[in-house]
């Protein structure tokens, strides 16, 4: 049987500067053999499973010998109704792993020579195709959990007498949320976005396996997982690991998106966190994993995911 193509070597050592060097037709190729990887790059035709199809090489799309539809390398996935080149597509997935410290969409849209808008939606499409890759199994062993505060930033007044106590509610703004991470021991990082990091408990319940042992910091709403599960607790005020109790893989996690917060998006609160979180939860996660390798991970998770409902026309939406 013939090797999968993302386990091959040139996928493993694809990069930025020999996605540069291909032409769009060798970008296709690439595409085909990663998305149709089970006939070795032959098209398969989404609506009915055909893989018979005719190809008109000047649209550069095929047509179902079986149900005569047509269909691109790209159609029924998330880079579906793409206006750029395939090269261009490769490229942004290429540089986008590059940023371990995430990457902005106005950094790309300079990269690529393509409209701010153009880069903020594919960014957020690879962010999309990165969330639908994740696993959605019960989280098990050792756990560990956290949360943190993103947004909301209330600035002092100048004036010393003008200044507020700004941890009294009154003066927040009300777009403070809570990043809540749950991190299992060299395992996968999944993440949640509340209002409260109380509210983390119940997420807890529904994501992390009975038999898993729980590890928490001091705060009191966690007290109440003790009753469901092996708990293990750490006062940070005294120690950050005591008697094999930590949260510091948690805290490994929040220090890469707040890296990410500061060094490149400035401002990864509102309605995009969560995206930013799991971004940042898959880049923790494979952070030993070779660039040409999460590269491959991410060409074929956007070729696996589908037509994304949130940002298809987004644009065309929003004007
Ligand atoms: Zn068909």
């Amino acid at each position: 049987m013939s090797q999968h193509f993302l386990l091959s070597a040139a996928a493993r050592t694809l990069s930025l500067a020999k996605v540069m060097r291909m032409s769009d037709a060798a970008a296709r190729e690439t595409f085909k053999a990663i998305r149709w990887a089970s006939t070795e790059g032959e098209p398969v035709c989404a609506k009915c499973g055909c893989v018979e199809a005719y190809e008109i090489a000047t649209r550069q799309i095929f047509k179902c010998k079986g149900c005569l539809a047509q269909f691109s390398v790209t159609s029924g996935t998330i880079f579906a109704s793409r206006k750029l080149p395939i090269r261009d597509i490769l490229a942004a997935i290429a540089i986008f792993v590059n940023g371990a410290k995430g990457y902005s969409a106005l950094q790309l849209s300079r990269d690529l020579d393509v409209q701010y808008k153009t880069a903020f939606v594919m960014a957020h499409k690879i962010r999309e195709a990165i969330a639908t890759s994740r696993e959605a199994d019960l989280l098990t062993g050792i756990v560990e959990i956290d949360g943190a505060y993103f947004g909301g930033y209330v600035k002092p007044a100048n004036q010393r007498k003008d200044r507020v106590d700004r941890r009294t509610l009154n003066a927040q703004s009300g777009k403070r949320q809570v990043v809540v991470a749950m991190r299992e021991r060299e395992g996968e990082t999944r993440t949640f976005i509340t209002k409260t990091e109380r509210e983390g408990v119940a997420l807890v319940a529904a994501n992390v396996h009975r038999d898993a042992t729980v590890h928490a910091d001091e705060a009191t709403h966690w007290d109440t997982l003790s009753a469901r599960y092996l708990t293990k607790r750490i006062n940070h005020s005294q120690a950050y690991s005591l008697d094999g109790a930590c949260t510091n893989q948690a805290e490994s996690f929040f220090s890469r998106l707040r890296r990410a917060e500061f060094g490149t998006h400035h401002h990864v609160a509102g309605k995009y966190l969560s995206a930013y979180a799991a971004e940042m939860a898959w880049r923790e996660d494979n952070r030993r994993v070779a660039n040409g390798e999460q590269f491959g991970m991410i060409v074929g998770a956007a070729m696996a995911a589908p037509v994304s409902r949130q940002w298809k026309g987004y644009w065309q939406r929003a004007a």
